[in-house]
């Protein structure tokens, strides 16, 4: 017949299977459990679960007296005193031992037990720490938007000494590295134009902090668009076929769908058409209303809208809001292409001010303004603006520069 303890260690057992995480019945299996080994480990057990618990200074007393009442008693904790271990109960069997200090993790520490790093509560949690020391270091040597090379090396032997494991180490701090790559993408776009640089330094941060293929791919597809609008933007075009009637010695450099906002005075509407930009001049084409053609030199200003771009122009045929499949692409095309046909009258833009722009203002700019528009907060195709225009004498110093987008931008340069 079973004592009267070991009777409340079976209720208080089959308590816990439904109750794995109220922290005072695992206490009560402590006090009762016949193996004291058992008790030990519900201590971290109980830490894990309820780190403030008020019994806890108790039970450690508790465990401590037990442990030495025990050890005059028994002749197999004598044993032990020897150096012999005595062996072990019946359900220490399949338990897990902890991969990284080779301790066995106790009937409780195997609950908490991770098994899927093979570490105990202890070693979880000095590589947690670990983990988090490496990425407050890297996030350190990172600031610069970079990641050079000796500071790298120095990290990684200190990981090592850690014994961090590559993989999980790299994937602790993933969002961290990606966040870098995109910060050094939007660095590289300085003005208009790229840094030719950026695809072997993309490439080789990706390799080294083990970016996967899905979180790569969207930064490389930001740098291709990019490229393309820093390459429009250059006045390197693409000649395209086209199946509109052009004239002799016209290329075709645009051939996009576009939708023209037509107001009369009673009512306004949307023509569906097509923007044919070719060297010698800007065409609406439309099935339903026939087509505009719009000489460069008509053109005064281009804007970006949210859905398209807003030309005004010299006179009233073709002026006014236009939406557009790409936006982006056709506000840099219609933009080079007047800038290329009359180079007088058109607003000069920013990107000779924003090549002045020292590297350290730039980044305390970043960080100040939070890698996103102070207008709108887009993150995307992000510009370094003088907030006093560096043509009227504007400094290139962190107070008068700041983050825009290039919508934003361009709103603010009509204005001025
Ligand atoms: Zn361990
Ligand atoms: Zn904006």
């Amino acid at each position: 017949m079973p004592g009267k303890k070991e009777l409340a260690y079976q209720r208080l057992e089959a308590l816990f299977q439904s109750n794995p995480s109220d922290p005072n019945i695992v206490l009560w299996l402590a006090f009762t459990t016949p193996d004291l080994q058992d008790a030990e480990s519900a201590l971290p057990y109980i830490i894990s679960i309820d780190p403030n618990n008020s019994n806890l200074p108790k039970a450690k007393e508790w465990l401590a007296s037990e442990k030495r009442k025990r050890l005059e008693q028994t002749p197999t904790n004598r044993l032990a005193q020897l150096g012999t271990s005595p062996p072990m109960p019946y359900h220490y069997n399949n338990l897990p031992v902890c991969r990284k200090c080779g301790k066995p993790s106790g009937v409780f520490g195997a609950l908490v037990f991770n098994r899927l790093t093979g570490r105990c509560v202890n070693c979880e949690v000095a590589n947690k720490q670990a983990l988090e020391r490496f990425k407050a270091t890297f996030l350190n040597i990172t600031q610069d938007n970079d990641l050079p090379e000796e500071k790298w090396n120095r990290l990684a032997a200190s990981a090592k000494a850690d014994s961090l494991n590559r993989a999980e180490t790299l994937n602790f701090i993933q969002d961290d590295a990606v966040r870098l790559l995109e910060r050094i993408v939007s660095f590289a776009n300085t003005g208009d134009i790229l840094n030719e640089a950026i695809d072997s330094q993309l490439q080789k941060l990706s390799t080294v902090l083990a970016i996967p293929d899905n979180r790569i791919q969207p930064i490389i597809n930001q740098v291709r668009r990019l490229r393309t609008l820093s390459d429009i933007r250059q006045g390197k075009f693409t000649t395209l076929d086209s199946d509109a009637f052009l004239e002799s010695g016209e290329l075709c450099y645009m051939d996009m769908g576009a939708k023209y906002l037509k107001t009369t005075a009673r009512q306004s509407y949307k023509v569906h058409g097509r923007f044919l930009a070719t060297n010698k001049k800007l065409r609406f084409l439309s099935s339903t209303e026939g087509g505009v053609e719009i000489p460069w030199t008509s053109i005064m200003r281009v804007s970006l809208t949210n859905d398209g771009v807003l030309l005004e122009l010299s006179r009233k045929a073709g002026n006014g809001y236009y939406d557009v499949v790409d936006p982006w692409i056709a506000e840099a095309t219609i933009t080079t292409l007047v800038r290329m046909n009359n180079r007088h009258i058109f607003a000069q833009n920013s990107s000779d001010a924003t090549r002045h722009i020292p590297q350290n203002v730039k980044i305390a700019v970043w960080q100040r303004d939070q890698g996103k528009c102070v207008q709108c907060g887009a993150k995307d195709y992000l510009e370094y603006d003088h907030i006093i225009p560096f043509s009227l004498g504007g400094a290139s110093t962190v107070q008068n520069v700041q983050v825009l987008c290039r919508k934003c931008n361009l709103a603010k340069s009509n204005k001025i």
